[in-house]
């Protein structure tokens, strides 16, 4: 057996099923490096890495040099001679080794070195060391690159064997791997919750996220096995663990084939009360998998994904054709288009808007937020669905991140605005669109009577609503742990939107992952729910828990969960459900 085999790194499951393939490293500016101690004995091995490392950078400023002076001439090309004296001075490459004698792995030498030479020309004003620092930068990316075995990758240059492993991949990256039909991923950050996880189980392959540093340990080309069901990631496979895998990964398809047969069923308790099931889509794309999985409907379409991997604004024509597109291949059945939730974690990768890093993103200008702040774009979005209504009634609209009755009311007015512009150009569109929201944010959800007064419909979104009430980043991985969707306080609080929703005469769905959980099937609809959205592979899962028990023991088990104090009383109840 090779040395060092089956290395199990686990992290947060974030998209079910496994997957055995080629890791393809994509290349990250953010370096997660670690310190490490190294005993005595690998210190010299450790200095030839760093003399390989440097030997090879070396190697391709120079080819860089020549390459610049074949086009541009030699004065160009003294420029990149500047990455050449940095590499070569010796003060740098005797305080680097002598980290190296004392212990420090090279990679975080390299770092400590140069970055100590990059902040102290923080201090300085002038232009020339401003751009001295960037040289330096450069250099410092390049060493810990060849010392970290990664090569400049980009999605472009993979292929369809490929498991990737990033630092870190936008929800935008994730729409690009959708092109490229990779097998599975890996992240170093990320939680359950965070719409790199989402987009991924939409795309049906197998990920895991918050592995904190795979991204270090993993060279291109190792074989990887990536088990999305257990939140694992294993290294250096021996032959008898992918066999284990591989019969696991035949086992699965198996369960699949069997749940399919469900498509058809309906989603009704052996006492015959029924639910529906409806899917989370974030492009028409995912309408194949929508439909192959018996959805009743969409009851959530992230529509911020048409503005990502762009330099320009999706116009109201796209969103026209793009949501009636939709709402065609669900002819009959509701299809909820959410207006754009930009912001939070889904601002990286986009060029389109001029905003600030901001400090709490999740906290920030997200949302309607935005839409308000920014009334031209969510005029276009308007625009584009009240026509595709026309001829597609099924179309409804869903506010995301309502915090209270003003925002509500001042989204409202806009929509009014834009009706009454449609009329005046004699463009026809659904007079009747249902308008309703989600209740993410804790004051809706302490005020959901009142704003179920004003709204046809409404949707729980626990992805947001377990991340701010219980003060729990959803794709901070340090924390995913306290990510708790059973916590009393959680319980409680869709209780009282369900009960809220329903005395106000209207249906009250979940769209958040939660809804998506089979473990949290029967507490849900004890509790009263209408409709389950859920991430299409997941609705024959949730609709099987469905078919299996009754809506009396439901109730009871719902409320049996109600009445616990503490996580220790939940899982009691938890295992009654399973046991039961
Ligand atoms: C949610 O917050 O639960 C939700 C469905 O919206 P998103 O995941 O897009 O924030
Ligand atoms: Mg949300």
């Amino acid at each position: 057996m090779a040395q060092n085999s089956n290395v199990v790194l686990k992290g947060v499951a974030a998209s079910a099923g496994i997957v055995i393939g080629k890791a393809f490293l994509l290349e990250d500016d953010d370096f997660c490096l670690i310190e490490r101690q190294l005993p005595r004995h690998v210190r010299a091995a450790e200095l030839k890495r760093l003399e390989d490392a440097l030997e090879k950078t070396r190697a391709e400023f120079r080819t860089a040099h020549d390459k610049i002076n074949e086009v541009l001439g030699e004065n160009y090309a003294k420029i990149a001679d500047v990455h050449l004296l940095i590499l070569d001075d010796p003060v740098m490459k005797n305080d680097v080794s002598k980290l190296i004698n004392d212990g420090v792995n090279a990679e975080f030498a390299v770092y400590k070195v140069l970055d100590k030479i990059i902040a102290s020309f923080d201090a300085m004003k002038d232009e020339y060391f401003r751009e001295r620092k960037q040289d330096i930068q450069d250099v410092s990316k390049k060493i810990i690159n060849n010392l970290l075995g990664k090569e400049k990758r980009t999605l472009a240059s993979l292929n369809d064997d490929s498991i990737v492993i990033a630092h870190n991949l936008t929800p935008a990256d994730t729409v690009a791997i959708r092109e490229k039909f990779v097998k599975g991923f890996a992240t170093d950050i990320g939680g359950k919750t965070s719409h790199t996880a989402i987009v991924a189980q939409g795309l049906e392959i197998p990920a895991v996220v918050g592995l904190k540093n795979i991204s270090a340990q993993v060279k291109n080309g190792e074989t990887v096995i990536v088990d999305g069901n257990k939140g694992e990631v294993i290294l250096k496979p021996s032959e008898e663990i992918i066999e284990k895998y591989k019969k696991e990964c035949t086992l699965q398809a198996e369960r699949v084939k069997e749940l399919a047969k469900l498509k058809d069923l309906p989603a009704e308790t052996s006492d015959g009360h029924k639910v529906a099931i409806l899917a989370n889509i974030d492009n028409p794309h995912d309408m194949s998998s929508v439909n192959k999985n018996g959805a009743g409907g969409i009851g959530l379409y992230r529509s911020e994904f048409l503005f990502f991997n762009r330099n320009n604004m999706p116009s109201e024509n796209e969103h026209y054709q793009n949501y009636g597109k939709v709402a065609k291949a669900a002819p009959d059945k509701e299809v909820v288009i959410r207006t754009i939730d930009l912001g939070g974690d889904k601002l990286a990768g986009m060029g389109l808007f001029d905003m600030q890093k901001e400090q709490n993103p999740f906290m920030g200008l997200r949302a309607i937020r935005l839409c308000l702040r920014y009334p031209e774009i969510f005029i276009d979005q308007l625009k584009g669905i009240l026509r595709a209504s026309s001829a597609n009634k099924n179309i409804k609209i869903m506010y995301p991140m309502i915090s209270g009755l003003g925002e509500l009311r001042e989204a409202n007015k806009i929509l009014e605005k834009v009706k009454a512009s449609l009329r005046a150009e004699k463009v026809k569109f659904n007079e009747d669109i249902e308008v309703g929201v989600m209740i993410e944010v804790p004051s809706a959800a302490v005020i959901v009577e009142e704003i179920a007064k004003e709204v046809d419909f409404i949707s729980i979104g626990t992805n947001d609503l377990i991340q701010y009430t219980l003060a729990v980043d959803r794709v901070n991985e340090n924390v995913a742990h306290l990510y708790d969707p059973l916590h009393p306080a959680i319980l409680r609080l869709i209780k009282n939107i369900i009960d809220a929703g329903h005395s106000a005469g209207i249906k009250v769905a979940m769209c958040g992952e939660m809804a998506g959980d089979p473990d949290f099937t029967v507490v849900l609809l004890g509790l009263g729910l209408d409709e389950f959205s859920v991430s299409a592979p997941q609705i024959p899962k949730v609709k099987k828990v469905i078919r299996s028990v009754s809506f009396a023991d439901s109730k009871a088990a719902a409320e049996e969960m109600l009445k616990c104090r503490d996580k220790e009383g939940i899982a009691k109840a938890m295992k009654k459900i399973k046991n039961d």
